[in-house]
């Protein structure tokens, strides 16, 4: 393979190196430049000296400041670069470049399930949500069961969830924060997966008490042997209840009302539905210097087709957005998206001032490894997941998404954690990475993009897409994007199942709790 960089826009003063096993000192481009010493595949080269002071350029935009001069053909690590300080949040142009409406894409359907509620599913699960942790073990015990004795009887039904965490007493449950944990409880327990009816398991004595999960409820008095009901769809099983004697019997209550709930969801069918129906989160994890210029932009050109066929495409991740939001506030369709937008950066700001969190909190070891050098360059990168539509609406974090096109849900960058407060909003998953993870959730089907091929070559059976080719030349960024939908609307159908789903790699819902515990 020749010497070859990617240089993003024709601004930019370094540039990154596509060769799998890097290049040696004094390899020599066709242009002339010549590198002064030896530079890892996804690292940056200097493209011209850049003196001391001077910004460092990448994507167009300035990601640090030379710490000292550095010479072209210098390999452009992170000690070299002082971190830029974050736009500030009160002088950013809000709804200034609104782009104009994009051409609608119509005729792409795909097989889903439709809820009484108006979501759509893909996949057809039995859900039993928990208000607390004590009764988690007791729920992980019955749906053993239940997967061997009652699933086998309907084979229309995919799965038996758990929804288990770590939330529901010992908390400051009227503090300002705890409403995330509680209103993302609330709506994955409806979840479209779920054909969009509870079926809750409490112990009795929670903080989380069920009125308090399902405000708009009635609330029976005592469950039993007579299967009481929250409402004509939801049912509740309460561990202290008085009916119910000792575990066995505990555990028999949770398999009836199971039972009937997997009666209704076995009779559900798929039925053509328009692309229109897919709420598609998105996010990256194990980025490196490679996401931004492949798989990113891929995702994106896939996100753009997805609002051109009007469904919903969430992305979220605030501190991978927080450096390039003056990107993203221009493109916001209104100035109050713009502001919603602002308010969500300016809360997190706050919050991890209240932890004392550094700037150097993200990136990771591995981002780093992969040729980042800070949370500028993983941000601008990171953003590029959210195509070229206007921002049509901001959800707060666990909201769920109601709107249509391209929204913002304000969550962590954490992997689990974000999947987690986009649950309830998307019935599809795209997890783009660098270094690899073989992340998957049980709710939803997670679709893996890697950014490099030499990854997706290494984990060819946890990759689903390698987007690794745009930087060879060998594939276009609209080639892979147009892959990616197809590839999403056939996941969606069932018809294809992605790797993570295919070995049953679930990772556990990780709650968002920034209120206090005690
Ligand atoms: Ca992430």
């Amino acid at each position: 393979m020749q010497p070859l960089y990617i240089q993003v826009h024709a601004s930019d003063n370094v540039a990154i190196i596509v060769n799998p096993d890097g290049l040696a000192a004094g390899t020599e481009f066709p242009n002339g430049l010549r590198l002064r010493e030896a530079i890892p595949q996804s690292h940056k080269v200097a493209l011209r000296t850049v003196e001391q002071g001077e910004p460092v350029r990448r994507y167009g935009q300035v990601i640090g400041f030379a710490k000292r001069r550095i010479e072209a053909g210098d390999w452009v690590r992170e000690e070299l670069v002082e971190l830029p300080t974050p736009p500030p949040l009160d002088q950013l142009p809000l709804a200034t470049a609104v782009p104009p409406e994009l051409p609608p894409l119509e005729g792409y359907t795909f097989q889903g399930y439709r809820n009484a509620d108006g979501t759509t599913g893909t996949r057809n699960i039995l859900g039993i949500t928990t208000t607390v942790q004590c009764v988690a073990p007791t729920v992980e015990y019955a749906v053993q069961r239940i997967r061997q004795e009652l699933l086998p009887r309907f084979p229309n039904v995919d799965d038996v969830v758990a929804l288990t965490h770590t939330y529901g007493c010992g908390v400051a449950i009227d503090a300002p924060g705890a409403e995330i944990p509680i209103r993302t409880l609330r709506h994955l327990a409806s979840h479209p997966n779920f054909g969009a009816a509870p079926l809750v398991v409490s112990l009795g004595c929670e903080k989380l008490q069920p009125s308090r999960l399902f405000p708009d409820q009635q609330l029976p008095s005592a469950s039993g042997p007579h299967l009481p009901v929250l409402s004509a769809e939801a049912y509740l099983i309460r561990l202290q209840d008085h009916e119910l004697r000792g575990f066995a019997e505990t555990v028999a209550a949770i398999l009836r009302y199971a039972e009937k709930r997997l009666e209704e969801l076995n009779r559900r069918q798929r039925v053509a539905c328009p692309a229109s129906e897919l709420s598609v989160g998105l996010q990256c994890g194990g980025s490196d210097a490679f996401s931004g210029v492949t798989c990113n932009p891929a995702v994106g050109f896939a996100a753009d087709l997805l609002v051109r066929a009007g469904a919903t495409v969430i992305f979220g991740e605030v501190t991978e957005v927080r450096d390039a939001v003056h990107l993203l506030t221009p493109r916001a369709a209104t100035v109050d998206v713009a502001l919603d937008l602002i308010r969500e950066m300016r809360w997190y700001d706050e919050y991890l001032a209240r932890g004392r969190a550094d700037r150097s909190a993200n990136p990771t070891p591995g981002n780093k490894r992969g040729g980042l050098v800070n949370v500028v360059e993983k941000a601008l990168g990171s953003i590029a997941k959210s195509g070229t539509s206007a921002l049509r609406a901001v959800a707060g974090p666990g909201e769920r998404v109601r709107s249509k096109g391209l929204v913002f849900a304000a969550t962590p960058a954490s992997d689990f954690i974000c999947g987690t407060l986009q649950l309830p909003s998307m019935n599809l998953h795209v997890f783009t990475t660098g270094e690899g993870s073989p992340y998957g959730l049980a709710l939803v089907p997670v679709v893996k993009v890697s950014s490099r091929t030499a990854l997706a070559e290494r984990w060819p059976d946890l990759i689903d897409i390698d987007a690794g080719r745009i930087a060879t030349g060998e594939a276009t960024i609209a080639e892979l994007g147009w892959q990616i939908f197809h590839y999403l609307l056939e996941v969606a159908s069932g018809s294809k199942k992605p790797w993570a789903e295919r070995w049953g790699l679930h990772n556990a819902l990780a709650l968002f709790n920034p209120a206090p515990v005690t």
